[in-house]
């Protein structure tokens, strides 16, 4: 850990707020206890949320970052907090399905758990008032929230992340079902940004298909803040930490 010294709040969403630095090219990335679900209607503080997901973040960018992926974590700084590169965003969110669950599974009568046949790349518009609405290449064009070259390279980013994600996860026996990406650019240079954690990854118990992630919370299905602490123990135990 560095001593980077937080300056201005420059964001505050959610989940997690992004801090300027004394270098215009890194901002500080820090975890907040809050959860939130369908599009803020449901919101609780989790205690210890914060941590494990910067814990459990942080370990997967780095373990990614060994693999050659370009992901904007440079390193933590504290318990809730990571130095990253400071991206201009896509306003795209790329999820990545191995398995049916969530949204496919009401739109388009997939059972949950119904294994794909092969990975389903998805892209959503991050934009709260449209209720995060699905895209197609063509809307992203014509929308110009991103151009083809750029498309491709995160597409084809989200595809190794899942296979190498899947294998980690299978490690710490948990199976990863579908996941939702972010990418950002620096100077043209594309990078994963935002976080990896049960926020944003539907993770299930490879022997129980016992659920550890978000679906905790969204669904009620109780010991919520446990969940965070039991798959921070996991990849801690994969990372070999
Ligand atoms: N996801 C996310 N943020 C979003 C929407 C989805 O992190 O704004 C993740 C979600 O946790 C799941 C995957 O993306 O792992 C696919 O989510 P889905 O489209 O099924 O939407 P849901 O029904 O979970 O809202």
């Amino acid at each position: 850990m560095t001593d980077v010294s937080k300056k201005d709040l420059l964001y505050e969403g959610k989940a997690k707020r992004i801090y300027a630095t004394d270098d215009p090219q890194l901002v500080v990335q820090e975890f907040k206890d809050d959860a939130t679900a369908f599009d803020g209607e449901k919101h609780e503080l989790i205690s210890g949320k914060g941590y494990c997901n910067a814990q459990i973040a942080g370990l997967l960018f780095a373990h990614l970052n060994e693999l050659k992926i370009p992901t904007h974590f440079k390193e933590m700084v504290n318990d809730n907090s990571m130095l990253i590169v400071h991206l201009d965003m896509l306003r795209v969110e790329f999820v990545v399905r191995n398995v049916a669950a969530g949204s496919i599974s009401k739109r388009l009568g997939f059972p949950e758990g119904k294994k794909l046949a092969q990975p389903i790349v998805e892209y959503y518009y991050k934009e709260d008032a449209l209720h995060d609405p699905m895209l197609n290449r063509n809307h992203i064009y014509v929308m110009g929230l991103s151009d083809a070259k750029t498309m491709d390279e995160c597409e084809g980013l989200s595809l190794k992340i899942n296979e190498l994600l899947t294998d980690f996860f299978k490690r710490c026996g948990l199976r990863l079902v579908d996941f939702k990406l972010e990418f950002g650019t620096q100077e043209g240079k594309v990078y994963l940004g935002d976080e990896i954690s049960p926020d944003t990854c539907r993770l299930w118990d490879m022997e129980t298909d016992e659920k550890l992630d978000k679906d905790r919370f969204r669904r009620d299905l109780g010991g919520v803040a446990e969940m965070y602490q039991e798959v921070l123990r996991r990849v801690r135990e994969a990372a070999g930490v």
